[in-house]
């Protein structure tokens, strides 16, 4: 069941379902999804599998592409949604936002691993953190017949085409983006890669088409999440040429990461694609409070 058309209006607890119209950006569409299987890929690492008639036109935006999953509020068997977007798609967070708080699901943003359309599977590969939000709790306990929903998805990575080499820099929950972007690549591609994880166990095979390419891992200092990928960057012998660089993780790692490519390398910011993937010390909620509560303050200067 895809629900897609309803007012906007006033939020309800669990808004009726109703047709998908056929005009509604397939992003912005509510799908529900059921799992089918999940297994654990190393040991803070677990593929879940979803399946489900919802994802008939789900759309595929880029290798990075992500969506926004929804759960289930506590002790209910699947999430509430908001009203079913229409017109102006901008404004769908503020709704989400104000649906009541005993009944408004978590919502986290996760990337899609791989999307089987011939078999209606899609699957995202959850960290689990040790700071246990709703979403990383989830996984943890994900079983076959559990109910999500989401919407999406929406892509950034945009290397250029004639990009001499690539650069890919991230933490574990960057781990399945870099995964898809490796598996696109063309055989004739050059990538070099910093991985920063906390735990050894936690490398995975990543297999890549292109043939020059070097992964590395590197083992987070505990507790100083990102020193130890940014001193690897800063020391590594990378080519000479211009790369396009793609960033995600832990939001620090991030800004120093893109600033050592700008400051110290002379990196383009348009060759440039950086996100920052979670904030410590905030859920992901926190964050998306904070920026509205900036753009309303812009707003009124
Ligand atoms: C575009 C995009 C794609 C993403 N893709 C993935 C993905 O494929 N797999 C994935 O696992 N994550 C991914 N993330 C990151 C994920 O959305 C966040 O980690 C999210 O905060 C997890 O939600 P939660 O409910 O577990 O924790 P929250 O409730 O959001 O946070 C609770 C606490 O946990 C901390 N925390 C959150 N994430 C982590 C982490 N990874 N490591 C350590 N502490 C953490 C927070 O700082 C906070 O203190 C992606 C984020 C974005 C923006």
């Amino acid at each position: 069941m895809t629900v897609t058309a309803q007012s906007p209006a006033a939020p309800t607890a669990a808004p009726a379902p109703t047709a998908p119209a056929d005009d509604r950006p397939p992003q912005f569409t509510f799908r529900r999804l059921t799992v089918s299987a999940s297994r654990r890929l190393t040991p803070h690492l677990v593929r879940v599998t979803f399946t489900g008639d919802d994802l008939r036109g789900f759309v595929t935006a880029a290798p990075d592409q992500y969506v926004k999953v929804f759960f289930p509020h506590g002790g209910r068997s699947r999430p509430d949604l908001p009203p079913p977007i229409e017109g102006d798609t901008t404004s769908w967070y503020r709704t989400y936002l104000a649906m009541p708080d005993d009944v408004r699901p978590p919502m986290r943003t996760y990337t899609v691993r791989a999307f089987r359309p011939e078999r209606r599977e899609l699957d995202i590969d959850f960290v689990l953190h040790p700071d246990g939000g709703p979403a990383s709790t989830w996984a943890a306990g994900a079983d076959a017949g559990d109910e999500v929903a989401l919407m999406g998805p929406h892509g950034l990575y945009a290397a250029p085409e004639d990009s001499a080499w690539q650069l890919l820099v991230g933490d574990e929950s960057a781990v399945p983006a870099i995964a898809a972007i490796l598996e696109q690549l063309p055989a004739d591609a050059c990538a070099r890669v910093f991985i920063e994880i906390g735990d050894p166990a936690d490398r995975l095979d990543l297999s890549c088409p292109a043939a020059d390419i070097d992964v590395r891992w590197i083992v987070r200092n505990p507790g100083a999440y990102g020193d130890a990928v940014l001193d690897a960057v800063r020391a590594a012998d990378l080519p000479a040429a211009a790369p396009y660089a793609w960033l995600a993780g832990e939001a620090e790692l991030v800004k120093f990461a893109r600033r050592h490519l700008v400051r110290d390398l002379g990196v383009d910011k348009r060759a440039i694609t950086f996100t920052g993937y979670w904030r410590r010390g905030r859920s992901e909620e926190d964050v998306g409070r904070d920026g509205l509560a900036r753009a309303a303050s812009v707003q009124a200067d």
